[in-house]
């Protein structure tokens, strides 16, 4: 058959999650690789999954389903200064994944210009390009194990085609938590040029700091979509869902997108995660401030544990991630060291040329990224092969 792709994706090849974890399978070799829990959602998460397929079969409402919406308004109310409506301010999305790319369809024009911070989850070029758009890369920079936006050069990537600016925090893969002075730098710059901010939040409950809103800051709001997603506070990726949160106007935007997307998001879903964050809510909201603690607890395994290896962690300051450098191995970069690990000492991970441009991957090459969303025992178990090498 001589059909070809349409050049949009042609240029996309294989995402590295893929890659890298049918090279653990391969191995047999502990995958530290993609961002996914290796253990159970909590019991009142399986039990409200358990429960709603017994009802909910057809389509939920286009805005999602009356309960979710309500109760997600009721988790996230606190963190805002605006009144959130259940339909006029947020979306059930297909997780964060389908909030990124309908974000994209909704504001992004051909030709329009997105700046996005290296380095990046990857799905944000993707979602750009295949909107007609232009990725403006601005590289974070690494001093002395802490992880900035320089804001001249930020400033400096803006124009007049700047349309949107991607900002997540906590940040994959570095862990890197916004400081208030780069949120206000990043709406001063979306103001001046009428830019919407997409703010990826799907590991605010994942910090080990407090979590900043950009959407909280002064003038940040009215442009501000923001990301959640219940596959990881609730230790449940497959799930696949999330939901966004902004302004009547953008939600419409984001809503007209979606509409031709997926439509509507699994209802049996919906009212399973509306369930679990009900239970959440009616126990005084506990569960989340142990989720960050449980996996504070697995960066210090993690990190501990490699600083006894000849790589050298990067301490993070929230999500799944743990960048070390590996510059004692001597490889001639990332990904001849991630294709050699799992033969070398069955371990697999990431190498972060993957979340960088063309133009700048040379920044990733002494790194190397771990998830350290698994268990003890595999996290120890890794480590020690690592500690071989
Ligand atoms: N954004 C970031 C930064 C992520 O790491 C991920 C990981 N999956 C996503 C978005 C996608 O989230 P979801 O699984 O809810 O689609
Ligand atoms: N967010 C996860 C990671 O960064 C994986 C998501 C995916 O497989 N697309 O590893």
């Amino acid at each position: 058959m001589s059909v070809t792709p349409s050049r949009r994706v042609a240029a996309l090849g294989e995402n590295v999650f893929s890659t890298y974890s049918r090279l653990a399978e391969q191995h047999a070799a502990i995958n530290l690789g993609q961002g996914f829990p290796d253990f159970d959602p909590p019991a009142f998460v399986l039990e409200a999954l358990a429960e709603s397929r017994h009802h909910h079969q057809q389509y939920a409402p286009l805005p999602g389903l009356k309960a979710l919406s309500d109760e997600v308004v009721a988790a996230h109310q606190p963190g805002f200064d605006h009144a959130l409506e259940p339909v006029a301010n947020i979306l059930v999305t297909v997780g964060a994944t389908e909030g990124l790319f309908g974000a994209m369809q909704a504001f992004v024009d051909p030709g329009d210009e997105v700046i996005l911070f290296e380095p990046f989850y990857d799905a944000y070029p993707a979602d750009v390009s295949m909107a007609g758009g232009h990725p403006r890369f601005v590289p974070l920079r690494l001093h002395e194990g802490t992880w900035h936006l320089d804001l001249d050069e930020f400033a400096g990537a803006a124009s007049d085609r700047t349309k949107m600016i991607v900002v997540n925090s906590p940040h994959n893969p570095t862990g890197k938590v916004f400081s208030d002075d780069e949120l206000d730098a990043i709406i001063s710059v979306a103001a001046e040029r009428e830019a919407v901010i997409v703010s990826d939040e799907v590991y605010e409950h994942l910090s080990f700091t407090p979590h900043r809103r950009i959407a909280a800051r002064p003038g940040g709001w009215e442009r501000t979509v923001s990301l959640h997603s219940f596959g990881k506070t609730f230790s449940a990726t497959g799930w696949k869902i999330g939901w966004a949160i902004g302004p009547e106007q953008l939600i419409r935007s984001l809503r007209n997108a979606h509409q031709w997307i997926p439509f509507v998001v699994a209802t049996p879903l919906q009212a399973a995660a509306a369930a679990v964050l009900r239970t959440v809510r009616e126990a005084g909201g506990g569960y989340y401030h142990e989720l960050a603690a449980a996996f504070e607890r697995k960066r210090d395994l993690l990190v501990a544990a490699l600083a006894a290896t000849p790589l050298e962690p990067i301490v993070p300051d929230g999500g799944y991630f743990v960048l070390a450098d590996s510059r004692a191995l001597a490889y001639t970069d990332d990904v001849a060291l991630c294709l050699d690990l799992p033969r070398r000492c069955g371990v697999v991970a990431i190498p972060p040329s993957a979340f960088y441009s063309e133009e700048n991957r040379y920044l990733a090459k002494h790194l190397v990224r771990f998830a350290f969303c698994k268990e003890d025992a595999v996290l120890r178990q890794a480590a020690e092969r690592l500690g071989t090498l």
